[in-house]
């Protein structure tokens, strides 16, 4: 029997700040065990009647703009300065705008720390829990998102840019190709329709046939009669009591009115970035150096993954925009070899980006014939990305700047990130290989692009075994205050290699069987 800390009567509940895919998700499984929840969002509640079919309008639209700062040695802090991180502010989250790509960790991955040993400069950890552990809270992920290839349903079906992946690879002797899964529906399921292949996931999927917390898990919350949404409500900061447990939010509401949320449970889920920013700015007597900082763990050990792609040009037309955009996976070099010469390993997928965007992300500051040459022949281009794990180093971090405050009067955050000779030793290694499957499958040109803002953020709010490795435990709960979690991506303990979303669910879930639990004991 768990210790009934939480005293929950009829009028308590549980706040939860973030409304993306950990605490949009949490909030419904909250809703469907019984538990009244307040869900404050940052952005605004936006209809699909609204999305347009326009990546860079789409992009401004849904992202998070608000400014930040970056620093490190990795070039996006020199390419992108005040946008270093890629993610979302309207409800829904990061799911609004995400591609549907849904894998699962290995056990190997994670316990990276035992299985690459001591590898220099990184603050490698094993995570808490076992892959059996979180397998149940998969296999419900993978059903309420109605992944592909999973529980019958069908896989994507293949587009140009994956025919030429797939013949390149082939011929290279690859063995582990596939279009992937998707959280993107083939068929109807859950009242959502298929996909049409409009390539316009990203823009915030007008038809609806991807899943997200905007069209699944926050609707079906507010159907159950327990949520109470409140979209533009920025959160500023968290309060705790005389024992030093979480109590209560301190939010602005859209008029710009300052409130007090009192709270049984607290749950951050803004993200990567922003979640340590809330916890270092909510610094008390008692927490000097933010709220759960006790050993200095908030905000360090930031992952990104090395997402890099390559871009190449064919003789024909192949119109890579066409279709689900990420439909397809290479998972050969996903395991962790120590004869390439780094730990971990990468997956490899497709990639591609409307003309607009890929301009701008093909190489920042290229200019002249020889780019517009590329450009002109946007037609005849695939596009082919790898996510493999990066090192985490405790000196990548999200600190609060010193000098400069947002409207709301919280400091802006800075993202400091230095690549670590195993990130760069397997970027090259991806390099390579995307280059050579184009390059098989005809390719007479291919562009080594460089990083785009961090799309898979992770890692700043660690779990960890004991208190002095991180900032939570097993069940996402803070070492060091009491009824304050963390639902999102923060809470990875290792980045693994594969694309987050598909865990970040799976962890909320199983965050919503502990804490209905120990509120009903
Ligand atoms: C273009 C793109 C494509 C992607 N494709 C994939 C993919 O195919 N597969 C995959 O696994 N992942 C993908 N991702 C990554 C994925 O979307 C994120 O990993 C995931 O959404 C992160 O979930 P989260 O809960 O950590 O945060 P988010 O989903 O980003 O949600 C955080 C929410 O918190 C809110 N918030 C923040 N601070 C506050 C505050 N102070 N007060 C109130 N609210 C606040 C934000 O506005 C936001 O709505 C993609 C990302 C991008 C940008």
């Amino acid at each position: 029997m768990l210790a009934p800390i939480y005293e929950f009567s009829a009028d308590d509940v549980v706040v939860i700040i973030g409304s993306g895919a950990g605490g949009g998700t949490l909030a419904n499984e909250l809703c469907q065990r019984g538990l009244k929840t307040i869900l404050l969002e940052a952005g605004r509640h936006i209809t699909p009647a609204e999305f347009v079919n326009d990546d860079w309008a789409a992009y401004e639209m849904l992202s998070w703009l608000d400014k930040r700062t970056a620093s490190g040695n990795w070039r996006v802090a020199r390419d992108h300065p005040n946008a270093p991180s890629w993610h979302c502010k309207l409800v829904g989250g990061t799911t609004v705008h995400w591609s549907g790509c849904t894998y699962r960790l290995t056990q190997a991955e994670m316990q990276a720390r035992s299985l690459y040993g001591d590898v220099p400069g990184t603050s490698l950890i094993d995570w808490p829990l076992s892959l059996a552990e979180l397998e149940p809270y998969y296999d419900q992920a993978e059903r309420k998102m109605g992944v592909t290839r999973t529980n019958g349903l069908p896989a994507m079906p293949p587009n140009n840019n994956f025919k030429v992946m797939y013949w390149g690879a082939k011929r290279l002797g690859l063995r582990e190709i596939s279009t992937g899964r998707h959280a993107i529906n083939t068929v109807p399921y859950d009242n959502r329709p298929a996909t049409i292949q409009d390539g316009f996931s990203v823009s915030g999927d007008q038809h609806g046939a991807r899943w997200s917390t905007l069209n699944v898990e926050i609707p079906k919350a507010l159907e159950s009669g327990r949520l109470d949404l409140r979209a533009s409500c920025r959160a500023t900061g968290i309060e705790h009591d005389n024992n030093g447990a979480a109590k209560a939010v301190i939010y602005v509401d859209a008029n710009g009115i300052t409130h007090r949320q009192a709270a049984a449970v607290v749950v951050v889920a803004g993200n990567c970035i922003e979640s340590p920013r809330l916890l270092l700015n909510s610094a008390s007597g008692r927490y000097p150096d933010g709220l759960a900082n006790g050993f200095g763990h908030v905000g360090r050990h930031y992952l990104r993954h090395i997402i890099q792609t390559v871009w190449s040009i064919f003789p024909h037309p192949v119109n890579m925009h066409r279709g689900e955009l990420m439909g397809g996976l290479i998972a050969d070099f996903s395991r962790h070899d120590p004869s390439r010469g780094f730990a971990g390993g990468y997956y490899i997928e497709l990639n591609a980006m409307g003309l607009p965007t890929t301009a701008a992300f093909l190489n920042p500051g290229w200019w002249g014939r020889d780019f517009a040459d590329v450009i002109a022949q946007y037609a005849n281009m695939a596009g082919i990305f790898m996510t493999g794990e990066d090192m985490p180093q405790p000196g990548n971090r999200v600190t609060l700047s010193e000098t400069e405050t947002d409207a709301f009067g919280v400091p802006v955050a800075n993202l400091h990130y230095d690549d670590h000779l195993n990130d760069l030793l397997m970027r090259n290694h991806g390099y390579k290989t995307l280059t050579a499957i184009h390059q098989a499958a005809g390719a007479t040109r291919s562009i080594e692009a460089p990083a785009y803002p961090a799309s898979h953020n992770l890692g700043s709010n660690r779990m960890s075994a004991k208190p002095e490795d991180g900032v939570l435990d097993r069940n996402g709960e803070a070492h060091e205050v009491k009824n304050l979690f963390i639902a999102d991506g923060s809470a990875f303990a290792s980045g693994g290699a594969c694309n987050p979303t598909l865990s970040i669910v799976a962890l909320a879930i199983r965050q919503a069987d502990f804490i209905a639990k120990r509120a009903q004991s």
